[in-house]
């Protein structure tokens, strides 16, 4: 089950989006300095930083991490893919209020 972690607001260094919730694709992991991430409204590429704010990655450094774990480029793309033609990421719908 994916659970969305509230971060210290920052803005997309690609669109200008506020970005103030994180969450993980496939798990309940809170982010982490260094994780990967996606904006969801442009599907920039974002990295973790300390602060635990998205930054925009240094140049060379998703080469470097596709390099070291082969599977990240595929689930990278699949996000891209599906944040760019609008589809759901996460298919569960949000919790209502009571
Ligand atoms: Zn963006």
């Amino acid at each position: 089950m994916t659970r969305a972690t509230r971060v210290t607001p920052a803005l997309c260094p690609f669109c200008a989006h506020t970005l103030d919730t994180m969450s993980d694709v496939v798990g309940s992991a809170k982010p982490a300095p260094g994780d990967w991430s996606i904006c969801l409204r442009c599907a920039g590429l974002l990295v973790v930083g300390s602060d635990l704010r998205p930054v925009k990655p240094a140049l060379g450094l998703y080469e470097a991490a596709c390099a070291a774990d082969s599977a990240l480029a595929a689930k990278v793309t699949r996000m891209r893919r599906a944040v760019l033609i609008g589809a759901a990421v996460d298919p569960t719908p949000p919790p209502t209020r009571h």
